[in-house]
């Protein structure tokens, strides 16, 4: 679950990270007034779920309260990466003599929460990482001696700060990683982390991923969930308990198993096709779960086919494929539909699907091969 800034901050501050003064408004009025209570200039800044918002024009300078309100009213029309903004953080403008990054997030070969630093900040630092990543420093964290003060301390010194900003930056640094770990995130970031006029390392931008597997115990991060703001078909999967995750290709997979889901997508890439989405619609495949699955899936008007794979082991599998049908007459589909099916009685289960019109195989290769034969099929007759 990703947070707005203006709820990351929150949340950040409270683990003692010094962000300027500042508060939320959804329209050009409430930004005028917060604007007059801060006093001097202020930053105009939308609250957006995705990043470079400065890029697209939505973290702007106001030099007094009129400026403010006409800039929010403009940033309060955008729409940024297909995100509408309905609320502006309007904060105390800061002096910025140099910008840096710092974060944290979970590293899935270490095993552990990594600590990244670097002198390049405040641009996107995925660009960072690709075209210079000698910039950025990282550190594996161990979790059970947490993040140490002669660490931050090297880091301080590597990144070129005085011995005054160093000891700023251990205190920063200890924050973040109580925060980081307080609030069961997967990533916590700070982007810029400045230097402002006096010399004082302060930071000014948040963003904070909250795994979702903690949200049984982190009852008031639950609660902090935009919902409005989400990807509408992600929101719709998890309100059906199903994993998700949209992509950008053509291909709609619709599997039982994260691992066999994931084995799909690449079977997909090999014979030349992209997929649509990772879709796992856990044990079992009853009817229901299929057509909801399907109805998630061809929602994407990208997707030109649907491989549905099902490793039925001990489920039947005519019971899986008279699920299929049943969906099918749930939800219309137009576009053309493969299944792979095997387990328990696998003969009878695709007969009934070749019955009803579906292309019914056994092996996965076969499955690609004849969902990428459908596309191509379909490109050939345009
Ligand atoms: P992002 O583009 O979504 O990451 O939004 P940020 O909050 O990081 O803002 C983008 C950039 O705007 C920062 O890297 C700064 O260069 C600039 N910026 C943000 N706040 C201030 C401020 O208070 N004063 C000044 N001068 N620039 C700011
Ligand atoms: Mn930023």
């Amino acid at each position: 679950m990703n947070l707005h800034e203006y709820q990351a901050r929150q949340l950040l501050s409270r683990f003692g990270l010094p962000y300027p003064d500042g508060s939320i408004a959804s329209t050009p009025d409430e930004a005028a007034s917060i604007a007059a209570q801060i006093g001097g200039p202020v930053v105009v800044k939308a609250q957006v779920l995705t990043g470079g918002r400065g890029k697209a024009g939505g973290v702007r300078l106001a030099g007094n309260t009129g400026q403010a309100k006409d800039i929010a009213r403009q940033i309060l029309a955008l729409n940024i990466k297909g995100f509408p903004v309905n609320r502006v953080l309007v904060v105390e403008a800061t002096d910025i003599l140099h910008e840096f990054y710092l974060g944290i997030i979970i590293d899935r070969v270490s095993r552990r929460p990594v600590l990244m630093a670097s002198a390049a900040g405040g641009v996107d630092i995925e660009e960072v990482n690709r075209q210079t990543p000698e910039q950025i420093i990282s550190l594996p964290i161990d979790p059970l001696l947490g993040l140490q003060e002669f660490q931050s301390r090297q880091i301080g010194f590597r990144l070129g700060l005085s011995p005054a900003q160093v000891r700023q930056f251990t205190g920063i640094a200890a924050s973040l990683y109580q925060a980081f770990m307080g609030l069961d995130a997967s990533l916590c970031e700070i982007n810029p982390l400045i230097v402002d006029g006096s010399g004082n390392l302060r930071p000014l931008d948040a963003k904070l991923s909250i795994d979702d597997n903690s949200l049984f115990r982190q009852t008031e991060l639950a609660a902090l969930r935009d919902l409005e703001s989400e990807d509408p078909l992600e929101r719709l999967a998890r309100e059906q308990e199903l994993s998700y995750v949209k992509l950008d290709g053509e291909v709609g997979c619709i599997v039982n198993g994260a691992g066999l889901a994931m084995a799909t997508m690449d079977l997909v890439k090999l014979y030349g096709a992209e997929p649509a989405n990772f879709l796992d619609i856990g044990g079992g495949a009853r009817a229901e779960t299929v057509a909801t699955a399907l109805r998630l899936v061809i929602t994407d008007p990208k997707v030109k086919a649907v491989l549905i794979n099902i490793f039925g082991g001990i489920t039947r599998c005519d019971e899986v494929a008279r699920g299929i049908i049943a969906a099918l007459e749930q939800v219309d589909v137009d576009v053309p539909i493969v299944v792979r099916l095997v387990g328990t009685n696998e003969q009878e289960g695709r007969r009934i699907l070749r019955q009803a019109g579906l292309t019914a195989v056994t092996s996965v290769t076969e499955a690609a091969r004849a969902v990428i034969g459908t596309l191509n099929l379909a490109a050939e007759s345009k």
